[in-house]
C-alpha cells in the first residue's frame, strides 16, 4: 500500500508574514490521517520552513535544484545547500521550468541525480501540452520525459524518487484532467517503469505518482481515489491553509 503524499508548490508567492500565517495554519490542524503533507517554498524561505516545521510531520522542500554541485554558476542553488536546510523534497522538471527556462530531459535527469546524491527526494514532473494531447501524443511525451530519468538512474535510485503527472493544460488554468484521464496516464507511467527492465516491477509498485493540475478541495477526493494516483502536487490551492488541509484530508 503506497502512502498518499500531498505537496504544495508555492511557486513565486510568499512573504515572511504570509508564510508564517500559512505554515501556522497548516501546523495547527490535526495531521491528515492518511496523507503526508509537504510544502515546496521559494529558496529564501527554506530557513523559515525549517524553523517552523521542524519536529512536525510536515515536510518541506524547494522548487528547483542546480544540475551542478558547486562552482562558477551564478544564481544556482545546489542540492547539498538544500539538504543543509532540512529539505526532504525538491521539484524537478516542473513544466514552468521546462518551458520558461529551457530545461531539457537531460537537464531534468541531471538534476534528479544531484538531488538523490544529497539524500533529497526529487519530485520529477512530467506532462503534455494541450496541443500534444489533442494530437494523441500524451503517452509519447510523458514516456519520453520519464525514459530520460529512468535511463539515468539505478534501480535503487529509482526507489527514492516521486513522480508527478502534471498535464500542462491543467496547471493554473482551472481545468482539471478527469479522474479517468489522469488514472490512464498514471497507469501508463507505472507500466513504463515495469517495462524498463527485469526487477523493476517491485519498484514500480512502490513508486508514488502524484497528480497535479488545478487540484482543489472539491475534486481531490475523486482524483485520489483512483488506484494509481498517490496524492497531489498542488499549486494555487496550497496557498490557503484551509484548502491545502482539505486536500490533504481528501
Ligand atoms: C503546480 O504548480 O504544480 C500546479 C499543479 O498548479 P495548480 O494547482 O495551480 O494548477
Amino acid at each position: 500500500m503506497r502512502q498518499k503524499l500531498v505537496i504544495g508548490n508555492w511557486k513565486l508567492h510568499g512573504s515572511l508574514a504570509a508564510n508564517a500565517a500559512l505554515l501556522d495554519g497548516i501546523k495547527a490542524a490535526p495531521a491528515p490521517a492518511r496523507a503526508r503533507l509537504a510544502v515546496c517554498a521559494p529558496f529564501p524561505y527554506l530557513a523559515q520552513c525549517q524553523a517552523v516545521l521542524s519536529g512536525t510531520t510536515i515536510g518541506w522542500g524547494a522548487q528547483d535544484v542546480s544540475a551542478e554541485t558547486r562552482g562558477a554558476f551564478t544564481g544556482e542553488v545546489a542540492a547539498p545547500m538544500l539538504a543543509e536546510f532540512g529539505c526532504a523534497y525538491v521539484l524537478v522538471g516542473h513544466s514552468e521550468r521546462r518551458s520558461y527556462h529551457g530545461e531539457t530531459d537531460a537537464i531534468v535527469a541531471a538534476k534528479t541525480l544531484r538531488a538523490l546524491e544529497s539524500g533529497l527526494t526529487p519530485v520529477v514532473c512530467v506532462g503534455e501540452t494541450l496541443a500534444q494531447r489533442e494530437a494523441g501524443e500524451t503517452e509519447a511525451v510523458v514516456g519520453r520525459q520519464l525514459a530520460a530519468v529512468l535511463d539515468a538512474l539505478s534501480i535503487e535510485q529509482l526507489g527514492r524518487i516521486v513522480l508527478a503527472y502534471e498535464p500542462v493544460w491543467a496547471i493554473g488554468t482551472g481545468k482539471t484532467a478527469t479522474s479517468e484521464q489522469a488514472q490512464a496516464v498514471h497507469a501508463y507511467l507505472r507500466k513504463q517503469v515495469v517495462a524498463h527492465g527485469e526487477g523493476f516491477a517491485d519498484v514500480a509498485a512502490r513508486l508514488q505518482i502524484l497528480y497535479g493540475g488545478s487540484v482543489k478541495p472539491d475534486n481531490a477526493a475523486e482524483l485520489f481515489s483512483m488506484s494509481d494516483i498517490d496524492g497531489g502536487l498542488i499549486g494555487g490551492a496550497s496557498l490557503k491553509a484551509e484548502d491545502f488541509l482539505a486536500i490533504g484530508n481528501a
